[in-house]
C-alpha cells in the first residue's frame, strides 16, 4: 500500500530532513552545483528555494545592480508579480543548475498562505547524481542568449 502525504506534511518533513538530502560540490555543468547525498524517490521534496521575495520593479534594479558589480544573480519568478531573490540572501537552491534533461522540477506551493517554491525530483535520482530543473527562461532575442552547458542528448543549446 502507498499513502500519500499532504503537502503540508511533505513540507514539514522537508523542513526537518533537507540537510540529508543535498550536498554542494563542483558541477559537472556549470560552477558549483547540488548534488544528492542518498537516493531520493519519485515525486520527494528535496529542498526549498529560499530568498527574499520581491515586486518586478524591485528585480529589475536589483538585476543591474548585481550586473554592475559583477555578482552571479539568482533569482526565481514565482509568479507575473513576485520574484524570489537568492543573490544575497538564498540557500543551497539557488546552486541547482538548470538542465534540458532534468531530473528535478520547481513547483510552487501553498504552506499555511504562504507560496513556497520546492525542488521536486521527477524520477527515482541515485546519490552522487547532480540535480537540475529546467528554468523555463522565457524567450530572449540574438543579444540577450545564455548558453546552454547541460551536455544532455537533447539539449536545446540555449537556456532562454
Ligand atoms: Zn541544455
Amino acid at each position: 500500500k502507498q499513502f500519500v502525504l499532504s503537502k503540508s506534511t511533505q513540507f514539514k518533513k522537508l523542513k526537518a530532513e533537507w540537510r540529508q538530502n543535498v550536498y554542494l560540490a563542483k558541477s559537472k555543468i556549470q560552477g558549483l552545483g547540488l548534488y544528492a547525498a542518498r537516493d531520493l524517490e519519485k515525486n520527494t521534496m528535496i529542498i526549498e528555494y529560499i530568498g527574499e521575495l520581491i515586486r518586478n520593479e524591485v528585480a529589475n534594479r536589483r538585476e543591474k545592480l548585481y550586473e554592475s558589480q559583477n555578482r552571479g544573480i539568482y533569482m526565481f519568478r514565482l509568479n507575473d508579480e513576485l520574484v524570489v531573490d537568492a543573490t544575497i540572501s538564498g540557500g543551497l537552491a539557488r546552486y541547482v543548475n538548470h538542465c534540458c534533461d532534468p531530473n528535478c522540477f520547481a513547483e510552487t506551493v501553498s504552506v499555511e498562505k504562504d507560496q513556497k517554491i520546492i525542488i521536486i525530483a521527477n524520477k527515482k535520482i541515485l546519490k552522487g547524481e547532480e540535480l537540475t530543473y529546467d528554468y523555463q527562461f522565457e524567450f530572449e532575442d540574438e543579444n540577450n542568449k545564455i548558453q546552454c552547458l547541460c551536455g544532455s542528448a537533447n539539449c536545446k543549446k540555449w537556456m532562454n
